[in-house]
C-alpha cells in the first residue's frame, strides 16, 4: 500500500510474533492458503470486476484502484491467495479436520463490495468464504460476525439481498465508510457507535443485539470479519476495546457456534494497525476460538 500506508506487511510479523510468545503457536496447525479460483470469486465478485482487477495489476511500480486501494505487482497474488485461505478454512471445518480457522491474510476485504475495491480491499474474502460454504458444502444459514471499527459495507453490499447470510457489523460511526447506520434489514444487524465507546457500552450491545440474533439465526457455520481496529491503542479508530473484549465477544459467539453449528468457525482478518495490539489481541481471540478458560 506504499511506505506508509498502516496496512503493511509487519501486521502478520507481529501475529506471527504474538503467536510465539504466548507458546499458542505449539497448539496450532499452519496451512498455506492456496489461491481462490475465478468461480469462487465470482460467486460474490461481477465477472467484470474479476477481469478488471486481473487486468489492472500492473508489472511495475504501483497503481490506484482508489485512494486507498493500490496494487503492486505482487497485490494480485496476496489477494487471490487471501481470498482462498477462506475458502479452505471453510472446506477444514466443514470437513471437521479442523474446529476452528484462524486466516492470518492480508490484504483485508470487508470493504469490497461486488463491483468495486475500496479501503484497501480487492477481494472480499469473507464474503468469497460464505458463499463456498453455501455453493459447495450446502450450508443454508451462515452467520458473518464483524467487529473491525470500520463498517463492513462490502459484505453488506454482496449479502444484501442473500437471507442465508445473517451480517452483523458493529462499527464506529460516523468514521469511514461512512455507511450502515441507516440500514434496515431482517438479515442485517448493524451497530453504530459513536467515538469514545467504551468496553462495557460495546459489551451491552453485543449482548442484547447480535446475540439475540445469531441465536434464533441457528447458524450452520459462524465467520469472523476479525478487525483489531478498535482498540484503543489503535489511532485508526477511537473506540475503547482491549484485548479482554476480544476474549469475550468470541467466547459468546463461539457458544452460538457450539450449540447450532458443531463449533464450526472460520475467522478472516481484517483491520488492526497498533502492531502490538494487533498481536496481542489475535492471541487473546484464537484463546477463544480454542476454548482457554482465559485470555
Ligand atoms: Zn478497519
Amino acid at each position: 500500500m506504499g511506505p506508509v500506508h498502516p496496512e503493511s506487511p509487519a501486521r502478520l510479523w507481529a501475529i506471527n510474533d504474538q503467536l510465539i510468545a504466548s507458546r499458542l503457536e505449539t497448539v496450532l496447525q499452519h496451512y498455506d492458503a492456496p489461491a481462490a479460483t475465478r468461480e469462487q470469486l465470482e460467486r460474490v465478485h461481477d465477472p467484470a470486476y474479476v477481469s478488471l482487477i486481473f487486468r489492472s495489476s500492473p508489472q511495475e511500480g504501483r497503481i490506484a484502484l482508489d485512494p486507498e486501494t493500490l496494487m503492486n505487482p505482487y497485490t494480485l497474488r496476496a489477494a487471490l491467495h487471501a481470498a482462498g485461505a477462506a475458502v479452505l478454512a471453510v472446506d477444514l471445518v466443514m470437513r471437521a479436520e479442523a474446529g476452528a480457522a484462524f486466516c492470518s491474510v492480508r490484504p483485508p476485504g470487508h470493504h469490497a463490495e461486488r463491483r468495486r475495491a475500496m479501503g484497501g480491499c480487492l477481494f472480499n474474502n469473507v464474503a468469497v468464504g460464505a458463499a463456498h460454504a453455501m455453493a459447495a458444502r450446502g450450508i443454508e444459514r451462515v452467520a458473518i460476525v464483524d467487529f473491525d471499527v470500520h463498517h463492513g459495507n462490502g459484505t453488506e453490499d454482496i449479502f444484501r439481498s442473500e437471507p442465508r447470510v445473517l451480517f452483523c457489523s458493529a462499527f464506529q460511526h460516523p468514521c469511514y465508510p461512512y455507511s450502515g447506520a441507516e440500514t434496515k434489514s431482517d438479515h442485517i444487524v448493524n451497530i453504530p457507535l459513536p467515538a469514545g465507546t467504551q468496553s462495557a457500552a460495546y459489551r451491552d450491545a453485543v449482548q442484547n443485539r447480535w446475540l439475540p440474533a445469531l441465536a434464533s439465526f441457528r447458524p450452520q457455520l459462524v465467520l469472523f470479519s476479525a478487525g483489531f481496529d478498535a482498540h484503543h491503542e489503535d489511532d485508526i479508530g477511537q473506540m475503547g476495546l482491549d484485548e479482554t473484549d476480544y476474549f469475550w465477544m468470541t467466547k459468546q459467539v463461539k457458544a452460538i457456534a457450539d450449540r447450532h453449528a458443531q463449533g464450526r468457525i472460520v475467522s478472516v482478518l481484517e483491520g488492526g494497525y497498533s502492531l502490538h495490539a494487533l498481536g496481542r489481541s489475535v492471541v487473546a481471540h484464537l484463546k477463544a476460538l480454542i476454548g482457554s478458560p482465559t485470555a
